[in-house]
C-alpha cells in the first residue's frame, strides 16, 4: 500500500498591499529542503504502518499580501502533475494552510482540494492537516475525507498533528474508521493564545475528548482574521468514526463555549503608548518587546514605523530592532559605507498600514551585501542587510522581506544575542522560552496590518452577523 503526501502553504493578509508571486514560494519535490521535518513525520508513521510512502511536491511562501492569480494557477497545475504521475496509490495526505487568498480564487485550499477530489475520485482517502489560522470552507470539508487542524499557538505541534493526520488516512485505507466531519460556526472572528488562559484549557479539555466515544479529533480554528473574506472566523471541527449526531452535538456544545469566551482568548496585548510609558521607567533589563501588529509571518509589511516613532519621542534608548524591510535603506547604507553618518529615511513604504516613513540621523554600522548564514547545518541566503544606528536605536535593514531573525544573521550585525541589547524588539510574537528569559515582555497592540483591534479595518466581504461586528451574531 503507498501513500502520496504533498504540501502547499502561504497564508494571506488581504490587507497587506505585497502581492505574493511564484518566486516567493520555494519548491521542492521528493522531501527534502525546509519542509523536510513535515515530510519525515508524515513518512515515519507511514512507514511504522508499513507503508510505501511517496513524497511529493512542497510550495511554501512567507505570508504576504493576495497572490496574484497566474501564481496559484502555476502552483495547482504542478501539483496535480506531480499527483497524477504518482498514481497508482491508495490514500493522500495534504499539509496545506487555509487562509491563502489568490486574485479571483479566495479560497485556494478549497479549490485546489476540488481537483484532487476530481482527480482521484470520491474512493481515495485524503487527509488535510490545515493551520490553525484558517478558514475552514465548506469546499474543504466537502472534498476531504478528514482534516486536522493545529492547536496550538505559538504553533508547537505541527508535527503532532501531521502524525495524527497520517495514522487517521491510514486507519480509513485500512477500512478501521469511517470519519464523519461535522463543523460548527460560532459566528466570531477572535486569535486564541493558547499561552494563556481560557485558550490552555479549551485546548486541554477538547483534546481530552479525543480517543473515546468513536470521537477521532477535534480542532478549533483560530481563524486568521486579516482577510477580507465571506468564510473569515473560527469554526469547531469534529472527526468522530462515522457518528454524525453525536459529532454535531459536540462540535456545537464546544462552539458554544468557545463563543463564551470570545473577549479572553486573544493575547495579552499592551497599547502601544502604554509601551512606551512603561519602558519610560522601566528599570529591568533585557526586556524583549513584541511588535506584533507588523509581524510578518501574519503577512504584514514588516517595515510599520509607530513604535520606531514611539520611542524616538519618549527618548527610549539602548534598542535593537529585528529587522525591518527596507530595500532602498539597505541599498544607500550599502552604497555609503560602514561607518558613514548620514540622514536616511526608514520605513513606511509597505502601505498605509505601515505609517509614514520616520526620518532620522543615522551612522551605518553595518552593511553587508549578501549575506549567506549557517542555519542549522544549512547556508541560509539573507541578502542584503545593514544595521544602522540613531537616537540610541540599532535598526536592522533587510533587503530581503524575511521573517527569521536567525542567531548567525543577529551575530553578522554584531550581536551575540537579543540580549545583547537592554531592550530588543522582534515583529511577531515571541515564545515561552524567549519570554522567560527577559525581565520583561510586552507584546504591544498598535495600528497595522496584523492589528488585532479588528474594528480598524475595512472589511467589505465578511459574512455577517459575525461578532466583534455584531455585539449578538445569534439574535
Ligand atoms: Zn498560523
Amino acid at each position: 500500500m503507498k501513500v502520496f503526501t504533498a504540501l502547499m502553504a502561504t497564508e494571506t493578509n488581504t490587507f497587506c498591499s505585497i502581492p505574493t508571486v511564484l518566486d516567493d514560494f520555494a519548491y521542492e519535490t521528493g522531501g527534502e529542503g525546509i519542509l523536510t521535518d513535515y515530510f519525515n513525520a508524515f513518512g515515519k508513521v507511514a512507514k511504522d504502518r508499513g507503508w510505501e510512502v511517496q513524497h511529493g511536491p512542497a510550495y511554501y511562501a512567507s505570508p504576504a499580501g493576495t497572490v496574484v492569480r497566474s501564481a496559484y494557477e502555476t502552483i495547482k497545475e504542478n501539483m496535480l502533475n506531480e499527483i497524477k504521475e504518482a498514481m497508482p496509490f491508495d490514500a493522500l495526505t495534504l499539509l496545506l494552510h487555509g487562509a491563502m487568498f489568490a486574485e479571483d480564487y479566495p479560497d485556494c485550499e478549497g479549490d485546489f482540494l476540488k481537483a484532487v477530489r476530481d482527480l482521484l475520485g470520491p474512493d481515495m482517502p485524503i487527509g488535510v492537516e490545515l493551520d490553525s489560522h484558517v478558514h475552514l470552507t465548506d469546499a474543504m470539508v466537502e472534498n476531504a475525507d478528514i482534516i486536522v487542524i493545529f492547536k496550538e499557538w505559538p504553533h508547537t505541534d505541527m508535527l503532532d498533528r501531521a502524525r495524527e493526520t497520517m495514522e487517521f488516512t491510514i486507519d480509513m485505507a485500512e477500512g478501521k474508521i469511517r470519519p464523519h466531519m461535522a463543523i460548527y460556526d460560532p459566528r466570531m472572528i477572535a486569535s486564541i493564545d493558547t499561552y494563556k488562559e481560557p485558550g490552555r484549557t479549551l485546548v486541554d479539555d477538547i483534546t481530552a475528548m479525543e480517543g473515546k466515544d468513536g470521537v477521532l479529533s477535534i480542532s478549533i480554528g483560530h481563524s486568521f482574521p486579516w482577510a477580507d473574506f465571506p468564510d473569515v472566523g473560527n469554526k469547531v471541527l469534529v472527526v468522530t468514526d462515522n457518528r454524525p449526531e453525536k459529532g454535531k452535538e459536540l462540535a456545537e456544545q464546544i462552539g458554544k463555549r468557545v463563543f463564551d469566551l470570545r473577549n479572553e482568548l486573544g493575547s495579552t496585548k499592551t497599547p502601544l503608548e502604554e509601551g512606551l510609558e512603561i519602558l519610560a521607567r522601566n528599570k529591568k533589563f533585557p526586556v524583549l518587546l513584541s511588535e506584533s501588529f507588523d509581524c510578518m509571518a501574519g503577512g504584514a509589511g514588516g517595515d510599520s514605523t509607530y513604535l520606531i516613532k514611539g520611542l524616538i519621542e519618549h527618548g527610549i534608548t539602548g534598542v535593537f530592532i529585528t529587522h525591518y524591510w527596507d530595500p532602498m535603506a539597505v541599498d544607500i547604507a550599502l552604497k555609503a559605507g560602514e561607518g558613514t553618518k548620514l540622514h536616511m529615511r526608514i520605513g513606511g513604504k509597505s502601505g498605509p498600514l505601515a505609517g509614514d516613513p520616520v526620518d532620522m540621523e543615522v551612522k551605518v554600522i553595518k552593511a553587508i551585501k549578501g549575506l549567506v548564514v549557517n542555519w542549522e547545518g544549512e547556508p541560509y541566503e539573507v541578502g542584503d542587510v545593514a544595521l544602522v544606528r540613531g537616537h540610541g536605536i540599532d535598526i536592522a535593514l533587510n533587503a530581503q522581506r524575511d521573517r527569521n531573525p536567525i542567531p548567525e544573521y543577529l551575530k553578522a550585525l554584531g550581536y551575540d544575542s537579543w540580549w545583547d541589547a537592554k531592550i530588543s524588539v522582534i515583529k511577531g510574537a515571541a515564545g515561552p522560552e524567549k519570554r522567560a528569559e527577559s525581565a520583561l515582555y510586552l507584546n504591544l497592540e498598535g495600528p497595522g496590518a496584523n492589528s488585532e483591534d479588528l474594528m480598524s479595518f475595512d472589511y467589505k466581504n465578511i459574512g455577517r452577523p459575525k461578532w466583534p461586528f455584531d455585539e449578538n451574531p445569534f439574535e
